[in-house]
């Protein structure tokens, strides 16, 4: 028998009859401010499934180790199961969302160099800042874990700048999670959509992610199935 495990702002995680296996489900819902907005979107959970899996199956392709194992259907995953250290990794190549209120900034400067930050998971506190010694201080990581999740956002980075480029968007900034497997490898997990990641397109620098939802900027799933459309489109090509 299965057994839900989680029902988070945007998935829920089964655990299968198998023990390092997990079935996630994609929610047809969106939510902003950690949750305190919430609502339904129909087709939003298929188009970030949809999403997800290509990134992940295009990034496994290139070499990162991943939670991911296959798409069951329009809704649904197999994963490997995880220990999830509590982290969330940001990476921003171009300054938006709080990178620019924080230090009153306008938003679209191309940053110089990558800015990368690390969010302590912890929807009681809000995702509080976390920097490395306090991450050490609270066990969360070691030294070597949190070096090791860092240069996979960083090749993850390298990789996905120019796949997002060639589908006429530009990937400003995105976050990553990462996990434990039962033999100790650490992977890549969660998801990889517009939900986690900021998109603008490259002519017109519409927004093409969570933001047009947060900003109320153009309807959520249909800016989710144009990403997608224009992914499959290159991905394709890279074949
Ligand atoms: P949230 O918890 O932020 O509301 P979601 O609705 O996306 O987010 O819930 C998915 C949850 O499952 C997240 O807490 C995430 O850390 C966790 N998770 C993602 N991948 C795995 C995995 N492979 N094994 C165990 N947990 C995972
Ligand atoms: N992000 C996320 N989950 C969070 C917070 C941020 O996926 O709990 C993503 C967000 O979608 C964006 C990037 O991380 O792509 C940077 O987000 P920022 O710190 O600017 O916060 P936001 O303005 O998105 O709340």
């Amino acid at each position: 028998m299965e057994k839900l495990l989680y029902t988070g702002k945007a998935k829920q995680m089964w655990q299968t009859t198998e023990p390092d296996v997990l079935r996630v489900v994609y929610l047809d819902q969106a939510t902003a401010l950690n949750g305190k907005k919430k609502e339904r979107f129909a087709g939003k959970g298929k188009a970030a499934n949809a999403i997800s899996s290509l990134v992940f199956q295009y990034l496994i392709k290139n070499g990162i180790e991943t939670h991911f194992i296959k798409k069951l259907s329009d809704n649904e995953d197999l994963v490997k199961k995880c220990e999830m250290f509590p982290l969330e990794f940001v990476t921003r190549n171009v300054v938006a969302g709080h990178f620019a209120s924080r230090y009153g900034l306008t938003e679209g400067k191309k940053l110089p160099e990558p800015v990368e930050e690390t969010f302590y998971k912890s929807d009681q506190l809000d995702d509080p800042f976390i920097n490395e010694s306090a991450s050490i201080a609270l066990g969360v990581a070691s030294h070597d874990e949190l070096d090791k999740m860092w240069s996979i956002c960083r090749r993850v980075n390298g990789l996905l700048t120019p796949l997002f480029e060639k589908a006429g968007m530009q990937l400003v900034d995105f976050k990553l999670e990462f996990g434990r497997l039962s033999n100790g490898d650490i992977v890549l997990a969660d998801e990889f959509s517009p939900d986690n990641c900021r998109l603008w397109d490259i002519k017109t620098e519409q927004h093409m992610d969570k933001d047009v939802y947060r900003r109320k900027l153009a309807d959520l799933t249909q800016t989710y199935d144009q990403v997608l459309v224009r992914l499959q489109k290159v991905i394709m090509e890279d074949k």
